[in-house]
């Protein structure tokens, strides 16, 4: 395996997880088909690139990503110990239940879908739909007892909104999360994960940031139909992947850069689907570590989406 990624500490855990991590939600055919044998050279080509962190959850695709994820890792048959895994509890294709009972049963569908013996971290699935102070009575409670039988190594929450987590962690006992999960808060357009790093670092948490594409805004081929952003927002987007395009520059890399440079996030989750898509997201890391990097198009770009800059969307039923 080679190591051309750099590693990066998560918070307290001990993991050291490459910079470009595997967002393995395309392997639930979420952003169009992808077959099995996509998905093995996917992931082989991940791992011979030195990504070495994999994230799903039961919620992907209906189950589909967490089961197409486990074959891949099978087959491509690298050690256990050389690779982590997340998943996530609490939002199911049938909705959401962060019960204790739900969460506890939940661990168990997704490691034999894994086909494996335990996750490296377990996290809460976009907690803002949920009562967050069931979080921190219930949900946790009960992943600590599945941390102490050995099924995860790490407890981790995830969602939009930025508020959930400080409110969430001001009322745990520390070291009860080990890691955070953002998405969509640090990326070209969006920054404001920014604003956290100084109180998450002080509590010792690790932060993931996720969607660095913006989930597909920040692509020359455009979001899926069932992305939540507002009308300007995807058209800004859609205005500065044509003027990419047009100086022969890929937004797609732009974006992936940009979020990499940010060394207080261990790893930056992109969706990957295809081996082309691994190759490019590893290069464009890669060359960031060369100092490769295209500050004017940035500058352009940047322009482009001043006037959308920071604007994101409701999500979940609290108010936060
Ligand atoms: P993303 O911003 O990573 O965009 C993914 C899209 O971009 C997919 O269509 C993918 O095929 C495409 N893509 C990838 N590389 C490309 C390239 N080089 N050029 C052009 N297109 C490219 O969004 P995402 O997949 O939603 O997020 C990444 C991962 O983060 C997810 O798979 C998931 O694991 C995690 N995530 C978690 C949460 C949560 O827990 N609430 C939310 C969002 C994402």
């Amino acid at each position: 395996m080679s190591n051309s990624l750099d590693l990066r500490p998560l918070g307290n855990t001990g993991l050291k997880l490459s910079s470009v991590g595997f967002g393995a939600s395309p392997l639930g055919s979420v952003f169009g088909p992808v077959s099995d044998e996509e998905a093995i050279a996917t992931v082989r080509e991940a791992f011979r690139l030195g990504v070495n962190f994999f994230d799903t959850s039961p919620y992907y695709g209906g189950t589909l990503s967490e089961k197409v994820l486990g074959k891949a890792l099978k087959a491509v048959g690298v050690p256990r110990n050389e690779y982590i895994v997340s998943t996530k509890c609490g939002r199911y294709k049938e909705g959401f239940d962060f019960s204790a009972e739900r969460v506890t049963k939940s661990i168990d569908e997704s490691l034999e879908r894994l086909q494996m013996d335990y996750v490296d971290i377990l996290q809460c699935h976009d907690i803002e739909f949920g009562s967050l102070d069931q979080i921190v009575n219930e949900t946790l409670p009960a992943l600590q007892k599945l941390k102490e039988a050995g099924k995860i190594r790490f407890i981790g929450i995830t969602g939009l909104p930025l508020g959930i987590f400080s409110y969430v962690l001001d009322r745990v006992p520390p070291g009860t999360i080990d890691v955070i999960l953002s998405y969509c808060h640090y990326g070209i357009n969006d920054t404001t994960l920014e604003d956290l790093i100084p109180y998450l670092k002080s509590k010792g948490v690790g932060v993931i940031s996720a969607s660095p594409l913006a989930m597909g805004l920040l692509t020359e081929s455009g979001p899926p139909e069932w992305h939540p952003a507002p009308p300007e927002l995807k058209a800004a987007c859609q205005t500065a992947a044509a003027f990419c395009k047009k100086k022969g520059k890929d937004i797609s890399k732009l974006a992936l850069q940009y979020s990499l440079c940010n060394k207080d996030i261990s790893t930056i989750l992109v969706g990957m689907k295809s081996v082309e898509q691994v190759q490019l997201n590893v290069a464009a890391a890669t060359e960031l570590v060369k100092g490769d990097k295209d500050e004017q198009t940035l500058a352009e770009v940047e322009e482009i989406l001043k006037p959308v800059k920071n604007q994101t969307w409701p999500s979940g039923i609290q108010q936060i």
